[in-house]
């Protein structure tokens, strides 16, 4: 729901978002509409009442990023695929000729380093990619800029119902949102350029209070800093080029060194089998590789189900709930966790057998949500994820304390004090 509270925003945004509805064509979701102020009350009790004047409904999807990621990664190895994590490439190889043959990789769990030889080296690492790319090249031009969003999380009264809000344009110019996700209300975003990349990118204050100010002047019940179940930050990758890092193309490069190292960049999720395909046919001209037809237009991910819907908090694994209802008929697995948050040790195991989790971390930001959703209540989770772990991955009571410390050190920045 696009909410108006100015004469010219009904007119402005109706015709804005039929046209996205254009664009969907067959894709659309629904036809976006009109609404008079009951109306969009209706939908969005939670709005501010004073000066509404109505707002534009539309539709859009929405998803779970992590496990969108987790399911292609299993795409991918369903495929023949063979994954390593914690294995950050550490160097470039080269052939007699100076091209890259391969890359230099390093356990993190051993220490030790490997080789790995390959036809042709794609450098898909984010707002890594300049750091990879002067292994091949120490002068080789900066390509991307790092552009920080965060976002809050709420209790899901703050929203009310299924509809989220959406402000384009809020007075200063940026967008804000609210959005239901998994059971809570999440609250976005900023666009903050940074200087350098980091692997656990910190929130703002500014941004923090931006979003609870701009939110609050939407919201019937403003909520406060007490009110952040978990604040978290993400980092885009943007194409270089000028202006401000919000009015930069969101679309991707593709770029090939004269050491012959692909990089792809920039883009988004929306486009990322368009991304690929792209990256893939390069790599074929490129690496000699055998030149078939692509076939991701139909392919299916990993745990596609007609329909999902009858899986409950189990929903996002498609085809594996199954597996991991088999597990929790194992009473000690069927246990929750945490009472604020759906996640039961099945989850755990499956993670840990499945999912190639390593860490507390791995289970509780990126095979589940809990460390987003609420980070005091995922601090709680660490001891037992990190026993159930342990039990799995043939781990002793070190192990177990190391991972509970760095864990709780962890969540203690996805809170706002
Ligand atoms: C706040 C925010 C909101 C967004 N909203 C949307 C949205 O609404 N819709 C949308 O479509 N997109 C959205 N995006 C964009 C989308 O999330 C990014 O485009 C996408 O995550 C970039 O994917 P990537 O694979 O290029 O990079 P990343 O996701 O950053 O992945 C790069 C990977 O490379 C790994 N890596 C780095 N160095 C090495 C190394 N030396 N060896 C091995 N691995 C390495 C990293 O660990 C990482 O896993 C948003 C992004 C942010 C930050």
């Amino acid at each position: 729901m696009v909410p108006n509270y100015s004469w010219w925003e009904a007119p402005f945004y109706g015709i804005g978002l039929k046209l996205y509805d254009l664009l969907a064509g067959k894709y659309g979701f629904g036809a976006s509409k009109l609404l008079t102020k009951e109306e969009t009350l209706e939908r969005l009790p939670a709005l501010e009442p004073e000066e509404l004047r109505g707002g534009v409904i539309y539709f859009d999807g929405q998803f779970d990023d992590a496990r969108l990621l987790i399911h292609l990664a299993m795409t991918a190895a369903d495929h023949g695929a063979t994954l390593l994590n914690y294995c950050p490439a550490i160097d470039l190889l080269r052939d007699a000729e100076g091209y890259i043959n391969g890359v230099a990789a390093r356990d993190e769990e051993t220490g030790e380093t490997m080789t790995i030889s390959a036809r042709i080296v794609v450098n898909a690492t984010g707002v890594f990619t300049d750091s990879i790319r002067r292994m091949a090249d120490a002068a080789a031009e900066q390509l991307v800029v790092t552009s920080q969003g965060i976002h809050l999380v709420f209790d899901r009264s703050f929203l009310k119902g299924d509809t989220a809000l959406m402000v384009p344009r809020t007075p200063d110019g940026r967008v804000l949102f609210v959005i239901p996700w998994h059971g809570h209300a999440v609250a976005g975003t900023t666009d903050t350029p940074l200087d350098a990349p980091s692997l656990e990118p910190r929130p703002l204050d500014e941004e923090i209070e931006f979003i609870l100010e701009t939110a609050g002047r939407y919201l019937s019940r403003p909520p406060t800093r007490a009110d952040v179940l978990a604040v978290y930050a993400g980092l885009r990758p943007l194409v270089k080029g000028e202006g401000k890092t919000s009015a930069l193309s969101r679309d991707h490069v593709i770029h090939v060194d004269t050491s012959g190292l692909l990089s792809i960049t920039g883009g988004k999720w929306t486009t990322y089998r368009h991304m690929a395909e792209d990256c893939v046919d390069h790599a074929i001209t490129l690496g000699r590789l055998r030149d078939e037809p692509c076939p991701t237009r139909n392919l299916r991910i990993h745990g596609y189900l007609e329909d999902s819907s009858a899986l409950g908090e189990l929903e996002v694994y498609g085809s594996d709930a199954a597996e991991i209802r088999a597990l929790a008929k194992d009473p000690k697995l069927a246990m929750q966790l945490h009472p604020a948050l759906p996640y039961i040790a099945a989850e755990v195991v499956w993670a840990a057998r499945n999912e190639m989790a390593r860490t507390v971390e791995d289970v509780l930001a990126r095979r589940t949500r809990a460390l987003f959703l609420n980070a005091a209540a995922a601090s709680a989770m660490a001891e037992p994820v990190a026993k159930l772990l342990a039990a799995e991955l043939g781990y002793d009571a070190a192990w177990v304390a190391a991972q509970v410390n760095d864990f709780q050190a962890l969540a203690q920045q996805y809170r706002v004090m």
